[in-house]
């Protein structure tokens, strides 16, 4: 009898309390790791941004203004330039800071080596004879 009363209070729970509790815990428990994570991931791009332009603006990419456009512009164009789809008056000026920025130069035969063989063999082609006329 002793026994049975104290039995009773350790009552059995109704099946699936203790998972259900676990579940909770462990989906809290997640939740605050992934707001750990969240937080130390954001921090990191912040400090990785702010490192790129760091590095971008200074030494690593210098920026120039032949033709009056600015070497990150002739880069973002370089496809649409290739491809024919710009305005002749955008066209001219990449032509013009093609023909002077030794850093663009480099950047076309490093990121578009078949299209810097291309305008450099083929001379009947516009680009080339534009290039060609500011030497
Ligand atoms: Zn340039």
């Amino acid at each position: 009898m002793t026994n049975d009363s104290k039995s009773t209070t350790w009552e059995a729970c109704p099946q699936g309390t203790l998972s259900g509790l676990t579940t909770g815990l462990k989906r809290q428990h997640r939740r605050e790791e992934l707001r750990r994570v969240a937080g130390v991931v954001s921090v990191l791009l912040i400090a990785v941004t702010a490192g790129w332009y760091a590095v971008r603006s200074t030494g690593d990419r210098p920026e120039f203004h032949f033709g009056g456009i600015a070497c990150s512009e002739v880069h973002q164009a370089m496809p649409a330039y290739l491809a024919g789809d710009l305005d002749e008056t955008v066209v001219q000026k990449i032509d013009t800071h093609l023909a002077e920025c030794p850093h663009c130069q480099k950047y076309i035969q490093e990121m578009h080596p078949a299209n810097a063989h291309a305008s450099v063999q083929t001379s009947d082609q516009p680009k080339t004879t534009l290039v060609a006329a500011r030497f």
